[in-house]
């Protein structure tokens, strides 16, 4: 089945089941204080669950652009390395405004999943919240009732609080959640190790596909929990990782949604995809991130030196890097993958077409001017290189050209490794920490396209969800 026929197959059940279809609303949000881009689908109606609006549909479904690369939610380092998480990706939903609840949601999901998608019932596993006692909650007993009138009870595992305990925020609607995963491990390879009573959901292969989240309680500013006046549903589905199952692949880049841009890659670049770990990272990665560019370009976000458009000069860059040091590109080439997503995605999102032109000009003058700056850099490293006396480069000189030069320090550490030589790493990160106190000194605008956000480092610096203040990490090319 071809991904715009599962997509539509989604929102037509769920139509049937009286929900009215919205289509996605932006990616890039204009005016929350608190988020830069929509991460997941519930986001754009917020505000039903904190009661600030007044629900005018109960009953919703559509599919959400979802962008996770800052803040709570930030899975820019596994994209490209694992083949289930993008930067830019769909959620499938469908939502409860004070109408339906578990019984409903839980069942539903049952009957499309199997009934419809027709996925076979013994690749399923369902997580249940298994209660937290500080909280004063106990096992989801309901759901669990549930689940096991549809599944074995030895298919539904509990889950802690990180992943089946669902909240907004520090504050605000909350409550517990039911997720389900796939097993897309090939027959052969479960029967290896089939008969060690395993159900192992960290397994790489068994992917976790929809959340269901039965949202009930608000978190009060002292943590307490007190039971919303309506209950309420909020679920989200990978849409790329769903076709991968029902296409039945084991990646999602395998799935019709990013062959057509995957082999555009190929062409233009000469590299073959799935003969080369390292190329193929770098193959997934550009796939990826070109969706992301373009769609925030679609909704009116340009690159930038601050902010959400900083936010997307850096994944621009980390592709345009990624073609350079592995697919040897020295050309601007992305903004051509510009046309086959248009032609793939345009229809389901019109924007991508009216705004074809400018994302396309907008990405080449981008990648035009981050090339230069390679350039210039790899001459400025030689030279360093011809300067230092032994194997060890300055880590003072290295931070020169990351923080004069804008480039990339990662870059630097793989040519050094190239030629046999090492990086002075802890002069690296003292130059480093000594800037970072001078940008956070004033007021933070960061200029360098290397620098990520680490989610754990959140929870020492917590400032909002995606905000970019001076929250670095160096990122290393793994050999
Ligand atoms: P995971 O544990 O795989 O990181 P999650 O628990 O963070 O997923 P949720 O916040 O529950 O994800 O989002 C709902 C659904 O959206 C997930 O079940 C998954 O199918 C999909 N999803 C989440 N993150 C990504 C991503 N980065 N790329 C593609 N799909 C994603
Ligand atoms: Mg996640
Ligand atoms: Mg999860
Ligand atoms: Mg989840």
């Amino acid at each position: 089945m071809k991904s715009q026929q599962i997509r539509q197959q989604f929102l037509d059940f769920f139509a049937a089941k009286k929900h009215t279809i919205v289509p996605s609303a932006p990616m890039v949000l204009k005016n929350d204080p608190t988020l830069m881009f929509t991460n997941a689908g519930m986001v754009p109606f917020k505000e039903y669950f904190l009661g600030q609006k007044k629900v005018v549909n109960k009953r919703v479904s559509d599919s959400q652009k979802c962008l996770r690369v800052s803040g709570k939610h930030n899975d820019l380092e596994e994209v490209g390395k694992d083949t289930y998480h993008h930067t830019m990706f769909e959620m499938l939903g469908n939502w409860s405004f004070g109408d339906y609840f578990k019984k409903e949601a839980i069942e539903w999901a049952w009957e499309l999943l199997t009934e419809v998608y027709k996925i076979n019932k013994d690749c399923l596993y369902v997580s249940v919240f298994e209660g937290a006692k500080e909280d004063g909650l106990e096992y989801d007993q309901e759901a669990h009732d549930i689940w096991k009138e549809l599944i074995d009870e030895d298919r539904i595992i509990r889950g802690n609080k990180k992943d089946n305990f669902w909240e907004m925020g520090a504050q605000g609607p909350c409550g517990p959640c039911s997720e389900i995963h796939v097993d897309i491990r090939s027959a052969e390879e479960k029967a290896i190790v089939s008969g060690k009573s395993l159900v192992n959901m960290d397994h790489p292969q068994v992917v976790e596909i929809w959340n269901l989240v039965f949202m009930e309680f608000n978190r009060k500013a002292n943590g307490e929990l007190e039971k919303l006046p309506a209950q309420h549903v909020d679920t989200g589905m990978g849409f790329e990782r769903l076709c991968m199952v029902l296409q039945n692949v084991q990646s999602n880049y395998d799935t019709d949604v990013f062959i057509p841009i995957i082999k555009e890659v190929e062409t233009i670049t000469g590299n073959d995809y799935g003969k080369n770990e390292e190329i193929d990272i770098a193959i997934r990665v550009i796939s990826d991130h070109v969706r992301a560019v373009a769609f925030a370009i679609a909704d009116g976000q340009l690159p930038s030196n601050t902010g959400a458009g900083y936010v997307i000069r850096r994944i621009l860059r980390r592709a345009v890097r990624y073609g350079f040091t592995f697919l040897n590109t020295r050309e601007p080439f992305i903004y051509k993958l510009v046309a086959v997503l248009t032609k793939q995605m345009g229809t389901y999102f019109p924007e991508l077409k009216t705004q074809r032109q400018l994302i396309t000009n907008v990405i080449k003058e981008e990648e035009n001017s981050f090339l230069r700056t390679l350039d210039q850099g790899l001459v400025l490293l030689d030279g360093i290189i011809k300067n230092t006396q032994g194997t060890e480069v300055s880590g003072k000189k290295a931070f020169e050209l990351f923080d004069t030069y804008g480039f990339p320090i990662d870059l630097t550490a793989l040519i050094l490794s190239e030629k046999k030589m090492t990086l002075n790493e802890e002069e690296f990160e003292t130059e480093l920490k000594k800037q970072k106190a001078r940008s956070r000194a004033a007021s933070v605008v960061e200029t360098d396209d290397w620098v990520i956000l680490d989610e754990n480092d959140d929870e020492e610096e917590f400032v909002g969800y995606d905000t970019l203040t001076a929250k670095v990490k160096i990122t290393r090319y793994r050999k």
